[in-house]
């Protein structure tokens, strides 16, 4: 990342004030990469493509524009903008969002989806809104019944576009765009930018701007690096982060988060649950940072927590782990932040917690980084036992090399062994040791395993990771097919294989990894027998539905 990108800050890209305040109040200390390329344009009404895909940071990147933009009175009632989105899911975040950052403003936001009572949204829309943040199919329903009136818009934002398509919504934004003015911005954000979406962009944008997320030259300095994420609900990140540190036992981890409030929570979490955690704050004087780094050093703490702001100019070597307890907004942020480990020849990990929607980022990673990110299991309370175990034992056979004085302890042994097995007094002692070796209590619950995976040369457990070589996930000579349902249409794994052996003649084990996302499937096969697995699924249904299958689509950004 150049220094004088890093130095541009929200007020640089001239926003209003309440924006400014509702920023600083949800502690985003800086614009992501997607931010600081796309708001600027969008301020000033071009028409934008980006591709980016979730955790980049791109809702407010359209957000923040939008309601820049915003420049009407209560009483008005059709709303200025429309937002479209695939998922009811992502309707309700993106409002939310939007509603946080207009809060100044007052911003009337509403969310419109398919599954609510219509009622409650005609009567919203009624009362009047500033911005309408839809589903395409619900949204098609309210322009019909002539509760939704596209005639004020001012800005049409299509988010997630690859998914809508993906979604079968292809006809429905056609006539949306078409219902909206035609003097209107037109935004248009997608994680892929496969070929079917190149007739909307010509028919709808006007001379859009182009921003591709990690397109920036990524030097990787990380080779040595062991670099791994972990897939983790929101809710289960404290949790998570906890057994991935009690299995590592870092020396030193540096934890990044994405702002200033999330720093200080998980800090305090941490606390709470038993860890050494220390804080760093960019607002902090040298004398404050040079007493946190202090403690790291003489080993009175083991944690650091910074935003990628605080963390700047930060050299320490002994850093073993890197954790970003968020998919870092940008590929070059990633890079930059596990070259803090790995440093002199010497090994380091690098851990990020991911959720569920936010796997395309990684990829985008590992495809910019060319590196691997290999996609684990969270350690379950039984990986944990057996590791504290394995710890207590490697001390005690430390203990048994040293030329320690056991002698002392021996006539304690000899007492007991008159009256028990001996077997069972050292095991007693083991008990002991173990117990007194302390740490953090162990969170005895199991965290949720949502892995956009199945059972099939899908990321695997520590259990299974010699019976399955690395890098499996995209085996040379493979090839993923891209099938348009997931598990909400109940697709396990053996119907895909099922369909694939029944269809394109393949046996089971010609067939790669499979991974099962909520809305579409991916499944590698050889090279060679794409196109026929392709044309057979083509003619076929699954679960007796007909599914959009392709090669899938990911490319490597162009540079
Ligand atoms: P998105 O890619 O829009 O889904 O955003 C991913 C996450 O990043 C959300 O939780 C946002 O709240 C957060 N976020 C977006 N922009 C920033 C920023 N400039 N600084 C810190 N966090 C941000």
């Amino acid at each position: 990342m150049a220094d004088d990108d890093a130095a541009i800050t929200f007020a640089d890209l001239a926003l209003r004030e309440e924006l400014l305040t509702a920023l600083t109040q949800l502690g985003y200390e800086e614009p992501t990469p997607i931010q600081r390329e796309a708001i600027p344009p969008v301020v000033e009404g071009r028409d934008l493509l980006g591709q980016a895909a979730t955790g980049t940071g791109k809702t407010a990147a359209f957000a923040l524009p939008i309601l820049q933009r915003l420049d009407r009175d209560a009483s008005e009632r059709s709303p200025a903008a429309l937002v479209l989105v695939p998922t009811r899911e992502l309707a309700m975040q993106v409002s939310e969002a939007m509603h946080k950052y207009g809060r100044g403003l007052r911003t009337r936001v509403l969310p419109v989806y398919g599954g609510q009572p219509i009622r409650m949204q005609l009567r919203a829309l009624e009362r009047g809104v500033d911005v309408v943040v839809a589903t395409p199919g619900r949204a098609i329903d309210h322009l019909n019944r002539g509760t939704l009136r596209l005639d004020k818009i001012e800005t049409v934002v299509l988010d997630e576009a690859d998914e809508m398509l993906d979604m079968g919504f292809a006809e429905d934004l056609e006539a949306l765009l078409e219902a909206a003015p035609e003097t209107r911005q037109t935004v248009l954000f997608s994680a892929t930018m496969p070929p079917r979406l190149n007739g909307m962009v010509k028919r709808h944008l006007r001379e859009p701007v182009t921003i591709e997320i990690g397109r920036a030259d990524v030097e990787s300095e990380a080779k040595r690096v062991r670099q791994t994420a972990y897939i983790v609900p929101r809710a289960s990140k404290p949790a998570a982060l906890g057994r991935l540190l009690d299995v590592e036992q870092p020396t030193a981890a540096l934890v990044f988060c994405r702002t200033r409030d999330e720093v200080d929570t998980l800090t305090e979490t941490l606390n709470g649950r038993g860890y050494r955690a220390e804080a760093l704050h960019g607002g902090m004087s040298q004398q404050q940072r040079d007493r946190v780094m202090n403690r790291l050093r003489s080993g009175n703490a083991d944690l650091l927590l910074a935003t990628d702001v605080a963390a700047r100019g930060l050299d320490i070597d002994l850093l073993t782990h890197v954790v970003n307890y968020d998919v870092p907004a940008s590929p070059e942020a990633y890079v930059h932040r596990i070259g803090r480990v790995g440093r002199a020849g010497r090994e380091g990990v690098a851990i990020t917690l991911a959720q569920p929607r936010e796997h395309r980022m990684l990829r985008t990673i590992e495809h910019i980084t060319k590196q691997k990110i290999k996609i684990e299991k969270i350690p379950t309370v039984a990986d944990l036992r057996a590791r504290r175990l394995e710890l207590t034992r490697a001390g005690l056979e430390e203990s048994l090399l040293e030329d320690g004085d056991l002698d002392h302890f021996r006539v304690v042994v000899e007492t007991l062994a008159e009256s028990y097995d001996v077997m069972d007094v050292a095991a007693a002692a083991v008990k002991l040791a173990h117990e007194a070796s302390g740490g953090p209590a162990p969170d005895e619950e199991e965290i949720p395993d949502v892995q956009p995976a199945s059972d099939r040369g899908a990321p695997r457990g520590r259990d299974d990771r010699t019976k399955r070589p690395a890098g499996k996930r995209e085996s040379a000579g493979m090839t993923r097919i891209f099938i348009g349902a997931g598990r909400v249409a109940g697709i396990r794994p053996k119907d895909l294989v099922g369909a694939i052996t029944n269809e394109a003649g393949l046996v089971g084990r010609d067939i790669g990894g499979i991974e099962i996302g909520d809305r579409f499937s991916l499944v590698e096969v050889p090279e060679g027998s794409v196109d026929g697995v392709i044309t057979a699924l083509r003619g076929t249904t699954i679960k007796g539905k007909k599914a959009t299958i392709r090669r899938e689509r990911f490319q490597s950004p162009r540079r």
